[in-house]
């Protein structure tokens, strides 16, 4: 038989339903916030994308208006052989990343300008070895202007270079290689046009490297990439003239480093926690629900029905058997001398003998009897579909099992035995049966107790 749960334990009890609600509330949540987080992400690479691109853009644009001036030296070369540089030079150097503009022929340093502080490129040869020097050769090559750098120039500091290829019309008709023109930025401070530091706003690492013509090895140009950088980024490559250099970006917070995502996991859990309590609450209220609609019909004590309730089923069964014309029973009985067994053992044991009595009665019965507790120590059993004979030997095999062993707690043993009184519900009248079955209850109970007696006009007088 499936052991019903106490109250208590009913209460305790957590919901299917409850935990199935809390599991799907949290999948929807993890679902709804990932996806925020996702396209919240998507929004910012989006925005990133658009910045990268402006800023290579800036980049790209700033360095070659000012490598364009070459063009004007190499005008000059070829109108003047460069006579005119000390007059032009001093309006092409216009801007503060110019480092200086110079004129080269044969690759040979002839005039620079400014000249303070760059005493030391007269005379130097863009030919021979030294830093920068490779695109010098690839201009000539290529016949167009080369950046180069950054790296170190020989009076300090760092530049890009642009050099610029000047050939001039032989007599002939013929293009001769004249020499180089050349204009050098001050580097970094070239970069600061292009505001790259937007990108820490961004809460972003970016970086600025290029492959370095000179030594073969990637070259970091500028950036702000530290330790805790993630390995996760978007790379761009710039074009400027025949260099290509690359941007690369990098959160530098995870997801879980915005404390907005954060919050929202947070509201995530209490929201599916609300949702566990408010389905375990309706769960609770229908176990009251339950627990006090069953206090309502049983006995506190035994857990069988209690008078109220038999009495208020009674009428429907009695009912039913008039329909089918079924002889009908009540039987009562009451335990002999409980008193005694109260004052002897005491109450406790006294309860714990009420509780077995009607454990012994329910193995006994049959399922569709009806038991309950009258009052006190008093007990009252319908049973219908049953003739006379087999009444009187359920109630004799009822007797027996109540009087037959004893009732052992731990160390009490106590004997005890009942005294039954039965009726036959004559007329479907209930109330009679009961009154009747209750006279031959007294009547057993007069007999010296511990016996069956079957009510008639005759005995019960
Ligand atoms: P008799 O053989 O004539 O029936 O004698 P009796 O002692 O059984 O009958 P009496 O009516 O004198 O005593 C019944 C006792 O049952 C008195 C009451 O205290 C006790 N009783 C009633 N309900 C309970 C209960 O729920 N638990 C306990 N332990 N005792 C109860
Ligand atoms: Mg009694
Ligand atoms: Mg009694």
């Amino acid at each position: 038989m499936k052991s019903l749960d106490t109250p208590q334990q009913k209460l305790k009890k957590i919901s299917p339903i409850a935990l199935f609600s809390l599991l799907t509330a949290i999948i929807f949540c993890a679902f709804i916030i990932s996806a925020t987080i996702i396209d919240r992400m998507k929004v910012t690479n989006m925005e990133l994308e658009q910045k990268i691109l402006e800023k290579t853009h800036r980049i790209t644009e700033t360095i070659t208006k000012l490598l364009y001036k070459t063009h004007i030296l190499a005008a000059l070369a070829v109108h003047d052989s460069g006579d005119s540089f000390d007059i032009i030079a001093p309006a092409l150097v216009d801007d503060p990343s110019i480092r200086n503009v110079l004129i080269a022929p044969d690759g040979i340093v002839s005039k620079v300008y400014p000249l303070s502080g760059n005493e030391s490129v007269i005379g130097l040869n863009f030919f021979s070895e030294g830093a920068g020097n490779k695109e010098a050769v690839l201009a000539r090559e290529l016949g167009d202007l080369v950046l180069g750098g950054p790296f170190n120039l020989i009076q300090g500091g760092q530049a890009l270079v642009g050099r610029m290829p000047v050939y001039t019309d032989t007599s002939t008709g013929e293009q001769k290689f004249w020499g180089l023109v050349s204009v050098t930025l001050n580097f970094p401070q070239v970069l600061d046009h292009s505001e790259l530091d937007i990108f820490d706003e961004f809460g972003y690492s970016y970086e600025l490297w290029r492959i370095n013509s000179d030594t073969g090895e990637r070259q970091i140009i500028a950036g702000n990439y530290s330790d805790n950088t993630s390995s996760h980024f978007i790379e761009r490559s710039v074009k400027i003239l025949n260099a290509e250099w690359f941007v690369r970006i990098s959160p530098v917070r995870m997801w879980y480093n915005y404390p907005e995502n954060i919050v929202l996991i947070i509201a995530g859990i209490c929201i599916s926690f609300i949702v566990f309590f408010v389905m375990q609450n309706n769960f609770d209220m229908k176990n009251m629900q339950v627990i006090f609609e069953q206090m309502a019909i049983s006995d506190p004590l035994t857990g069988i029905f209690n008078r109220r309730h038999f009495m208020d089923i009674m009428s429907i069964n009695i009912e039913k058997s008039r329909r089918k014309k079924e002889d009908c029973y009540i039987i009562m009985f009451d335990i002999d001398g409980f008193k005694q067994i109260n004052d002897t053992y005491g109450h406790q044991i006294g309860d714990k003998v009420l509780i077995e009595v009607t454990t012994r009665i329910k193995s006994h019965i049959r399922p569709y009897d009806l038991f309950a507790r009258y009052g006190g120590e008093e007990f009252i059993i319908f049973t219908t579909d049953i003739s006379k004979t087999d009444v009187k030997d359920m109630a004799e095999r009822l007797r027996v099992s109540l009087c037959g062993s004893k009732y052992e707690y731990d160390r009490v043993s106590v004997n005890s035995s009942s005294s039954f009184g039965i009726a036959h519900i004559f007329d479907y009248d209930l109330d009679k049966a009961v009154k009747h079955a209750d006279e031959a209850l007294y009547k057993a109970k007069k007999n010296g107790r511990n016996c069956v007696v079957f009510y008639t006009d005759d005995n019960c007088q």
